[in-house]
């Protein structure tokens, strides 16, 4: 054994990636992501660092903070919502600040046409999300929630990047990771290198999975060479782009992809307090003949609760009934969870921002509130029409 992967010897030691990646900071060995190798004398080095650690520890049970996390990260971390102090209280925290929680990434799956996005999101979909009812119907909501051996990933289920683009358009972020899939026997195609944008433009750390590696004519190291030329180097040649061989037909590397997409979330440190105020986002809706209006809602931070009255837009509804997306019946969802809602009047638009109210009353106030906003800037923009035909004359 001469090199290590981090995360490998990560889990070898039993601590998590951030912590690995603390050290080699401190220890000022440079690596590219936690898929880098490091040399044996770092690794003793590791060790006798954590055994010291750990000797420290033993004696006082109270730990000493996390130190600061790489800039990398640091940037990504959101500000963490203060907590109210009734619920502190309540609780009886002890003196340092509650840490928010870690919450589940969320995924988006961009490509060119026929690289392959259905079949991948099937594959996953069969393989790792458990069937709720014998017999039952699943029902397409927009997005699912895969269970793997590394925790929860929820997949965003439209397909095309429309999804990303609209939902990105109305200035809400619901995908934390875009998996770039690019067919094997294609390599890079116009909505290739568009999704990859939208991923750029949006700031979403990319993995690419190369599809069909099962085929005969398959040349993944043609499309690592195109990805270079767009500035994306492959780990492999040097650079930090995870790139994944995977075929959606045999499920080859399937698992590999499954493990980066929660490596890559690890590192991404993606938290959300459940007990905090809601925000969410509507990944879809759709009017159903027999119950109404069905709203697949993300929620981003908080919980959302059946009876909550939830405000979209110039709209509000109360959460009358709520799924998960395997189609059972819950009660309450916390952060990184896809919903369908029975509730709303009328179909809210994907992307539109979900923010909840006390009551009734409240709700309808925030939308009497916006109504007006809007009429102020509706009446700005006609009267400034008026001056402007005043000027020119008749
Ligand atoms: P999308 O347009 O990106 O959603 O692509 P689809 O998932 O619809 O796949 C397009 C075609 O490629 C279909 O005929 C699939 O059966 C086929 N396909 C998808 N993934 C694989 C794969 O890994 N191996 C092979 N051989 N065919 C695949
Ligand atoms: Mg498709």
């Amino acid at each position: 054994m001469s090199k290590v992967r981090i995360y490998s010897l990560a889990k070898d030691l039993g601590v998590d990636n951030n912590k690995m990646l603390e050290i080699l900071d401190g220890l000022g060995v440079s690596y590219k992501s936690v898929s880098s190798t490091i040399e044996e004398d770092t690794v003793d080095l590791i060790r006798e660092i954590l055994a010291a650690e750990a000797a420290e520890a033993a004696p006082a049970s109270a730990q000493a903070p996390a130190a600061p996390m790489a800039p990398a990260q640091a940037e990504t971390q959101a500000a963490p919502t203060p907590v109210s102090t009734a619920t502190a209280t309540a609780e009886r925290e002890p003196a340092a600040a509650p840490e928010v929680p870690h919450r589940a990434p969320v995924v988006t799956i961009m490509g060119h046409v026929d690289h392959g996005k259905t079949s991948l999101l099937d594959y996953i979909r069969k393989t790792k999300v458990a069937a709720k009812e014998a017999g039952g119907i699943t029902q397409h909501v927009g997005a699912f929630e895969a269970q793997t051996s590394k925790g929860r990933i929820v997949f965003i289920d439209t397909p095309g990047h429309e999804a990303f683009t609209t939902i990105r358009a109305r200035g809400a972020n619901v995908a934390d990771i875009a998996i770039i899939v690019i067919a094997a026997d294609d390599s890079l195609m116009p909505q290739t290198r568009e999704a990859i944008a939208h991923a750029q433009a949006a700031k979403v750390p990319m993995i690419v999975a190369i599809n069909k590696v099962d085929l005969p004519q398959a040349d993944a190291d043609r499309v690592k060479t195109d990805l270079t030329q767009l500035n994306l180097v492959p780990e492999e040649y040097g650079g930090d782009l995870v790139v994944v061989p995977v075929s959606a037909k045999t499920g080859e590397g399937v698992e590999d992809l499954l493990e980066y997409i929660s490596l890559t979330a690890e590192l991404e440190d993606l938290r959300a307090d459940p007990k905090g105020p809601f925000s969410g986002v509507i990944i879809e809706s759709r009017v159903d003949r027999q119950a109404g209006v069905l709203a697949t809602v993300m929620v981003q931070e908080g919980t959302l609760h059946v009876g909550d009255f939830l405000v979209v837009g110039e709209n509000y509804g109360k959460i009358k009934a709520m799924t998960d997306s395997g189609g059972g019946r819950i009660k309450e969802a916390g952060p990184s969870t896809p919903v369908q809602i029975l509730g709303f009047s009328e179909a809210p638009s994907s992307g539109e921002q979900v923010a909840s109210a006390k009551n009734e009353h409240a709700a309808r106030e925030v939308i009497a509130q916006r109504a007006s906003n809007r009429r102020d800037v509706e009446n700005a923009r006609i009267q400034r029409k008026k001056t402007l035909e005043e000027m020119m004359g008749p």
